[in-house]
């Protein structure tokens, strides 16, 4: 009984061609060995796999020629000569291992006969064809992706989160759409990938990969572009959003490649209250981080001897920064009302004239007028300087819900959050918290 290797391969756009699938070469193939009484040592199925790619780079027929080269078999069998190859020079080389080993192959659907020269001719001739014809379907191909682009027809089968396929067209799907939506506005708000994946598991139970998220962010179908047209399809995403989530993830991917392995979450942001200090980060044990004024060393320069441990002030701050900021709003109004009651600057600009019609009236003299004048000059000097440097109040409107997702950020993004949400803190040596914006100079 002959021994057969059953070779079987299906480029991706053949499979859905009639008779070319995987399945329909094979039960051909089991067949014809079976009806000819041969016994099947291997079937060898490459899947995916152009005929045009060197036999090198398909991992079947490597295995194949390799049992060859054990002696596994005597004949190889496959529905056409193209299954085989489709180019002269590779079907050579192949052709020199199997005939160092006797082997011979055999195509089930087509005749040749390669023991004498007529036969060999044809195969020539068949490989010459099938060369041609592969590089007609390879422009075939893309004649009718082309064609199916112009009409705003789907390509591939899968379209992007938040859309489905009707008629052929990409349409938005009325029930994901509004997830999408909001992915992309929480990654304007979170700015952060991993955090993001987090938020949509928790929240809608949907499992992304990093770089399926990143890819879903840079889909620019969101914005209705594809294949080179504007109106490929309609769009789901505010294009000056879209934007901005692009901006995004291109600065974080800079910023990325010098981020330290260790983060001190406030370092530069905490200061001591007793000297005006800033407080440095040191770590026990090699797992908690403290933070205390340099100052108090040997030398006891300042009295600060508390060293305050970092998980303190996160917590701290994510129990009262709300307040605290609404506490500071509150007292910038105080402030204002009281510096309006106290430094008029009209009635100072009244005093000044009053004063130089005293001095020109000869009814004080120059010292005394001076003396006024300069004390007057400074306090209308203050008001406007007052005015001046009035401070802003903090805006708190969804600092609660950007303090929600903290827990989902990574150390580094915490670190860069407090950075924009705190310009100080001061902690005083009884270990207390005082907040300022960073408006707050
Ligand atoms: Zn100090």
């Amino acid at each position: 009984m002959k021994r057969v290797f059953i070779y079987v391969r299906v480029s991706t756009e053949e499979q859905a061609i009639h008779g070319l699938s995987i399945e329909a070469q094979t039960a051909a193939l089991t067949g014809w060995a079976k009806e000819h009484e041969c016994v099947v040592v291997g079937i060898y199925t490459d899947a995916g796999i152009s005929a045009r790619k060197p036999a090198r780079n398909r991992p079947e027929l490597q295995r194949l020629l390799r049992d060859v080269e054990e002696g596994k078999g005597e004949l190889i069998i496959f529905t056409k000569l193209d299954r085989w190859f489709r180019n002269i020079s590779e079907y050579y080389k192949v052709q020199e291992i199997l005939e160092k080993h006797h082997v011979d192959w055999k195509t089930i659907q087509e005749d040749y006969d390669t023991t004498t020269a007529s036969g060999r001719l044809k195969v020539n001739i068949m490989l010459s064809v099938a060369q041609d014809e592969a590089d007609r379907t390879g422009e075939r191909i893309k004649f009718v992706h082309q064609d199916k682009v112009l009409r705003g027809e789907v390509i591939s089968g899968k379209v992007p989160f938040g859309y489905k396929i009707e008629n052929k067209k990409m349409t938005i799907d009325p029930e994901t759409a509004p997830i999408a939506q909001d992915i992309f506005k929480q990654y304007t708000i979170i700015r952060s990938i991993n955090a993001l994946r987090k938020y949509i598991l928790e929240k809608y139970g949907r499992a992304y990969a990093h770089t399926s998220l990143r890819m879903l962010l840079t889909n620019e179908r969101y914005i209705g572009h594809a294949h080179g047209q504007d109106d490929f399809c309609p769009a789901l995403i505010d294009p000056e959003q879209f934007r901005l989530c692009q901006d995004l993830i291109k600065e974080r991917g800079q910023r990325n490649l010098t981020r330290s392995d260790r983060v001190y979450l406030f370092t530069g942001l905490v200061r001591c209250a007793e000297c005006g200090n800033k407080l440095c980060a040191h770590v026990i044990h090699n797992k908690y981080i403290y933070y205390r004024c340099t100052r108090n060393d040997k030398l006891h320069l300042c009295p600060h001897k508390k060293r305050t441990n970092e998980r303190n002030i996160e917590k701290w701050l994510l129990e009262n920064l709300v307040s605290s900021y609404e506490e500071y709003n509150l007292s910038l109004q105080r402030q204002a009302k009281e510096s309006r009651q106290k430094i008029d600057t009209e009635k100072i600009k009244r005093k000044i004239e009053k004063l130089r019609d005293l001095y020109l009236n000869d009814l004080i003299d120059r010292d005394s007028y001076e003396k006024d004048y300069i004390y007057f000059r400074d306090e209308l000097r203050k008001a406007d300087s007052h005015e001046e440097k009035r401070l802003k109040p903090v805006d708190v409107s969804g600092l609660s819900d950007v303090l929600t997702v903290y827990s989902l950020l990574s150390r580094s993004e915490q670190k860069e959050l407090w950075n924009r949400l705190v310009g100080h803190i001061l902690i005083t040596n009884n270990d207390e918290f005082f907040v300022y914006p960073v408006s707050h100079k």
